[in-house]
């Protein structure tokens, strides 16, 4: 009987002839492996992200994240219900000591498609921002305008970045903290010169899995502090800040990147999506309607994190 592919279909069972502490590891590795190919396959699916027929430029920079992108990719092509091709691109920005063989020899040993681009933005940032000032803006938005024109030249139809549900979390609270706005980091957009569709299939994955996986697959990780720049200390700070609450309260950012998607406009002050200034009584009753005169009941602490903890850990 043949049995119809999914984008989730478990990987190949790992060997059981390893001793037992190895053989422990390797079992959580294995796990790590699906719970990785079930989240990409399904934030990709959740937000159509790849179609038939999509020739997908993975963005690569040498770091954990985007190694990881690029290599459950390539498992999920392997076994996903409908065809699209996959292109491994890589910006040479030409910083100081950035080890140029690196990227070449590891994409060539996968066997997957790949194309390095050669811009040397490094002295042009370095001319144009004084010594001292962050380098980062201008420097991205080089990086973006440079590899807009390149997915143009490949014929790519997507654009993936390696951007995880961290990330998007930490967006969040920048956004908030500084920019007094509710606004995330979408799993799915238009660039901003309107040609191109950008994703992040790792939407739904935790940092912490991509930086095992790093260690499990030993991706040939390039250090990101070759250009001298520092890193956004507010990113940093956001990023230790969920941290500890991931310690202290297991499940919290789970919960934090599951209410991105359930959004409740009647029950925020955005004027624009929600019509408060019409708002009349409709004499109709309804149970998920506004209990104005009581607090909304919390679910206890310890519930709901074990209810998700089990969630994410029964993978076998
Ligand atoms: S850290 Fe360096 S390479 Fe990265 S965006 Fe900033 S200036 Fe560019």
């Amino acid at each position: 009987m043949t049995t119809t592919p999914t984008w989730t279909t478990p990987a190949t069972e790992a060997p059981d002839t390893a001793p037992p502490k190895a053989l422990k590891i390797e079992r959580e590795d294995h796990k790590l492996e699906k719970r990785l190919c079930r989240e990409v396959g399904r934030a990709i699916v959740d937000y159509n992200m790849i179609e038939e027929g999509d020739k997908v430029m993975v963005c690569v920079s040498g770091g954990k994240d985007s190694y990881a992108m690029l290599d459950i990719l390539l498992k999920l092509q392997a076994r996903a219900p409908i065809k699209f091709e996959l292109i491994a691109v890589n910006l040479d920005q030409k910083q100081p000591g950035f080890p140029d063989h690196i990227l070449p020899e590891y994409l060539g040993q996968l066997g997957v498609p790949f194309h390095i681009e050669t811009q040397d933005t490094y002295s042009i940032v370095k001319k144009v921002i004084p010594e001292g000032k962050t380098m980062c803006s201008l420097c991205s938005r080089l990086r973006r305008g440079i590899l807009y024109r390149v997915a143009g030249e490949l014929g790519a139809t997507k654009i993936a970045l390696g951007h995880h549900r961290d990330d998007m979390l930490q967006t969040l609270l920048l956004n908030m903290f500084f920019g007094a706005k509710l606004k995330g980091m979408p799993p799915k957009l238009v660039s901003d010169n309107g040609e191109h569709v950008v994703i992040r299939p790792l939407a739904y994955v935790a940092e912490k899995d991509l930086t095992r996986w790093a260690q499990v697959r030993e991706f040939p990780i390039i250090p990101c502090t070759l250009c001298g720049s520092q890193e956004n200390l507010q990113r940093k700070q956001v990023g230790n800040m969920l941290r500890e609450w991931e310690k202290k309260f297991p499940g919290r950012v789970e919960n934090m990147a599951t209410a991105l998607q359930n959004v409740v406009p009647s029950h925020l002050m955005d004027r624009g999506l929600h019509d408060f200034a019409g708002l009349k009584a409709t004499g109709v009753p309804d149970e998920d309607g506004d209990k104005a005169f009581d607090d909304e009941p919390l679910p206890t602490a310890p519930s709901l994190p074990e209810k998700q903890v089990i969630s994410l850990v029964q993978e076998a």
